[in-house]
């Protein structure tokens, strides 16, 4: 491993090379060109596309943008995207067959947002196939590796982002989170991972996975970026009904003492059995930092944890069985057929550009929908789904945010997890606060025994993305890390 200092091009995070890209002394051409040159020699398969012929370019104009002091506020931040995010003119692949060859015809509003502002998209990066995994193993295209240890998962489904951002491939990436899929890989690639309030960010131009819960989340090495990304990012736009018109406050300014007479809850079903020692342990070192400079612990239940997988799982691929029927072979490309009949061109482009756990899932929801079925299990889900939302509302009574486990392990190895219900069951405690529509944040605090990183997880009620930010910042601040690097 070497430190930051022995690559003097790769800067530190976004806030810091924008300090010296201002002060004259860097510039957006040469700090692209070296992380383009990062990424070719780079093993991970964190990217599926790179963009390298045109970003060097933009660089150069926003290098004169900012000469002439008009460049944005996002003005040479390389940034990653998830596949599952459509931007004009590239290929959107969501890490699937049936998509491979799909261009996007338009831009995703986050990624207009990030354009307007400067942003230099270098590429986009390997994913569970729509979305559906915890270890990206269910890519298409072949697994990524953990920068950390090229024999773990770097978790999914945003693992290439994440794997991206640790491995200093780019700044900063996005990614989306259903179930978990931004804070688990970034707990266990060791980087920051937001995944904000449903609705905060608009879901235009990100390709469905399960709508009720699909939300835009951003990965980062530093506080201060994913702040800034969150103000860039948030806002209500007329083309995505569900995205919310709660007024956008400054994220990044976030300065004040908050954790004198901060009320922290833990709940007693996240630090039981199956949790690894390590985890639960620096987790309560945290925590009691936090202690010591004045806030309150306190005991809080989440009494429908245990439900919390099964009421996922129904209703993701209820959602997901919907959504994905538009992929038949017809429109977006991929097409196998012998043209005898319809039919036989639908069965045949599903089954050839579809993987296995997406058919799984695509079989069980559609299951759950099924006239007779429907009452028994997706209704259920439903109601239950309430209750979890229910449990989150009560316990914020006595708690301003909520602190716990990101995942009950560190990455664990390829191959580790073949049975899907394991596989699941590692998504127990991200999956709460979608279920409920809850922000909440993944901050490396640490690393195991195996030089494995540990990410801590604190859930805020909606809209408080900015108490979240403000806590995560302040535990970065108490916990520095050394980064991965080579
Ligand atoms: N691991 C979860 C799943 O497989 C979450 C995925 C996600 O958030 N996209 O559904």
């Amino acid at each position: 491993m070497s430190g930051p200092q022995e690559r003097p091009e790769i800067p530190e995070d976004y806030t810091s090379f924008r300090k010296s890209l201002l002060q004259g002394e860097s510039s957006c051409l040469q700090v692209t060109h070296a992380y383009l040159e990062r990424i070719k020699k780079d093993e991970s398969r964190a990217f599926l596309t790179l963009f390298d012929d045109q970003v060097l370019t933009q660089a150069e104009a926003v290098d004169d943008k900012v000469k002439n002091g008009n460049g944005g506020r996002l003005a040479g931040m390389v940034m990653a995207l998830k596949d599952n995010l459509c931007m004009k003119g590239t290929r959107t692949t969501c890490a699937s067959r049936i998509l491979e060859n799909f261009v996007a015809p338009f831009d995703a509003t986050a990624v207009y947002r990030l354009k307007r502002e400067d942003a230099i998209i270098v590429g986009k990066t390997n994913m569970d196939e729509f979305g559906m995994g915890s270890s990206c193993e269910n890519s298409a295209f072949g697994p990524v590796r953990n920068p950390y240890n090229a024999e773990r998962i770097p978790g999914g489904s945003s693992g290439g982002s994440a794997a991206a951002v640790a491995g200093r491939l780019c700044m900063t990436a996005l990614g989306t989170d259903t179930g978990g899929s931004v804070r688990q890989p970034a707990s266990h690639c060791g980087v920051v991972g937001l995944r904000p309030t449903y609705g905060r960010i608009s879901r235009y131009g990100l390709v469905a996975f399960a709508s009720s819960l699909d939300q835009i989340g951003i990965l980062t090495l530093s506080i201060e970026d994913c702040a800034l990304l969150l103000n860039i990012l948030s806002g209500t736009d007329p083309k995505d009904s569900t995205s919310s018109s709660m007024p956008v406050e400054d994220f990044t300014d976030l300065s004040g003492d908050f954790v004198a007479g901060l009320r922290i809850g833990l709940p007693v079903e996240y630090f039981q059995d199956g949790l690894q020692s390590e985890i639960k342990e620096q987790i309560y070192e945290t925590v009691e930092t936090m202690a010591q400079k004045g806030a309150s612990v306190h005991e809080v239940s989440l009494s429908k944890t245990d439900y919390g997988i099964a009421t996922y799982y129904l209703i993701c691929t209820a959602e997901a069985s919907s959504n994905l029927a538009r992929y038949d072979g017809i429109r977006y490309g991929h097409r196998n057929g012998d043209g005898n009949s319809l039919k036989s061109l639908y069965e045949k482009s599903r089954n050839t550009g579809l993987g296995k756990e997406v058919k799984r899932r695509i079989m069980l929801g559609t299951y759950v929908l099924s006239a007779g079925y429907y009452d028994a299990y997706y209704r259920k889900a439903q109601k239950v789904r309430t209750l979890i939302r229910q449990d989150f509302e009560q316990a914020f009574q006595d708690c301003d945010v909520i602190i716990g486990p990101v995942s009950p392990t560190t990455a664990f190895r390829f191959s580790e997890k073949i049975d899907p219900l394991e596989m699941y069951l590692s998504d127990l405690y991200t999956v709460s606060a979608p279920l409920a529509g809850l922000p909440a944040i993944s901050v490396p605090i640490g690393f195991d025994t195996d030089r494995l990183p540990i990410g801590i997880q604190v859930t805020a009620p909606a809209f408080k993305e900015k108490r979240l930010l403000k806590i995560a910042n302040w535990i970065q601040a108490c916990r520095p890390l050394s980064i991965h690097t080579d």
